[in-house]
């Protein structure tokens, strides 16, 4: 997680009113060289500044459109607001013209399941786990797929390594992709393994679709057992042999929250319905397999919205995903007569997300605005140098090899088929 410097207090001592006035006082003065992205998991008092809301790199991928769209009119997008965490501001920046600066309002809104992912790990995991499976005589090859939601360092490692992204949409076509060779066509015989980072839930959830038995064929690489003297992670090298998927043993720590019990609450207490008066559990792939294998429906997060907004009035779904994505939904789905709820009633709310609020985001465009910006000035004060806050760079040689990850994906979705 980066260090992010305390606003000074002025910022917090402002009502939620205050803030969102001079918030949207500093975006028209910043007109068309600002825009500013919304992750769907944000809070509802960020979220209504945003100029587009969706899932992560749908929002990576409409802003390096709409630069694209503003530069053919003559108008010059200059920074780009993320308001998600920060593997996010990294596939932005990958994403959009080195001229736009991508500024994360809080530098401690980072992703745990992203931060379970490191460079050094992962090197390291790679080196033992093909020695070791070398040594048995094996002669095939691993292919690594990671999901967006990893840094640009571990994108860079998988795209320098013939691997790809893949997001929770098309996990089973990257998957796919993988499975048949990848960047080179799978010789007759020759036996491939994935190894899926960080998230061991999406990675098992995936390769019980492609119809693998997740029990025989998938293994747990978790690093802090190699840290604590374990060189594989906690497998062993039987089991590094007979799986097809080498899951690395990160989660989501919201996610992690919904549990079988809670499908199984739902259930018992709906025995006696009829199949029509049941509830419909919907939840994301990041949730573990045995809450998907209970659910009734799995999919991303647009596909959760989708399926709610095409919801039959009447009909009742308990969904299982980040509360304040779900809080909204169940406002929308009961002006339609539509009954939604959480899952889990435990608090199932991602914390780091949470720490992009109004005071932050204030502090970026007032930085952007020149307001309060020179030495020892109050926060309102206009006239200032301009400073742009809390910017995400990418290192070049990192960008190259990540996008090479991400444009393997990219050129998969678009096209359909798989190209290098
Ligand atoms: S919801 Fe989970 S995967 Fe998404 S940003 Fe939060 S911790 Fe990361």
């Amino acid at each position: 997680m980066l260090w992010q410097p305390s606003l000074p207090d002025a910022y917090h001592a402002m009502s939620d009113a205050e803030l969102a006035e001079r918030i949207a006082a500093r975006r028209q003065r910043l007109g068309d060289r600002l825009v500013i992205l919304g992750h769907h998991y944000q809070t509802d008092e960020v979220i209504r500044h945003a100029d587009f809301t969706g899932d992560s790199l749908k929002l990576s991928q409409l802003a390096a459109s709409v630069v694209e769209q503003r530069a053919a009119n003559g108008q010059k997008v200059e920074h780009i607001i993320f308001c998600g965490v920060h593997f996010m501001a990294e596939t932005a920046d990958m994403l959009t013209p080195d001229s736009v600066q991508v500024i994360l309002p809080d530098l401690s809104a980072g992703c745990s399941m992203a931060d379970m992912a490191s460079y050094e790990d992962t090197v390291e995991a790679w080196d033992v786990i093909h020695a070791t499976l070398r040594q048995s005589g094996w002669n095939g090859r691993i292919i690594p797929i990671t999901y967006v939601n990893s840094s640009a360092a571990i994108k860079a490692f998988v795209g320098a390594h013939g691997g790809a992204c893949c997001t929770s949409s098309n996990a089973d076509q990257v998957f796919d992709w993988a499975m048949n060779g990848g960047t080179e066509p799978k010789q007759p015989g020759e036996d491939i393994k994935i190894l899926f980072l960080p998230d061991q839930h999406l990675g098992r959830n995936t390769s019980a679709r492609y119809g693998i038995n997740t029990d025989k064929h998938t293994c747990v690489y978790d690093p802090r057992r190699a840290r604590r003297g374990e060189p594989l992670g906690g497998a062993s090298a039987q089991q590094l042999h007979d799986s097809v998927t080498i899951l690395w043993a990160g989660h989501c720590s919201v996610h992690k929250l919904f549990r079988p019990e809670h499908c199984d609450a739902i259930r018992a207490s709906e025995k006696h319905l009829p199949p029509s008066e049941k509830t419909t559990i919907l939840v994301h792939p990041e949730c573990c397999k045995e809450v998907v294998d209970k659910s009734d429906l799995s999919g991303s997060t647009e596909f959760i919205i989708n399926t709610l907004r095409n919801a039959e009035p009447g009909s009742k779904w308990a969904v299982g995903t980040e509360v304040h994505l779900v809080a909204r939904m169940v406002r929308e789905c009961a002006a339609r007569g539509v009954h939604a709820r959480i899952l889990s009633d435990c608090h199932c709310l991602c914390t780091t997300m949470s720490r992009i609020d109004q005071p932050h985001l204030l502090w970026v465009l007032d930085g952007l605005c020149g307001v309060g910006t020179a030495k020892d000035a109050p926060i309102d004060q206009e006239g200032g140098p301009t400073k742009a806050r809390n910017v995400i760079r990418v290192h070049p040689e990192v960008r190259q090899h990540a996008l090479l990850a991400l444009d393997r994906m990219l050129a998969h979705t678009a096209a359909g088929t798989m190209k290098d």
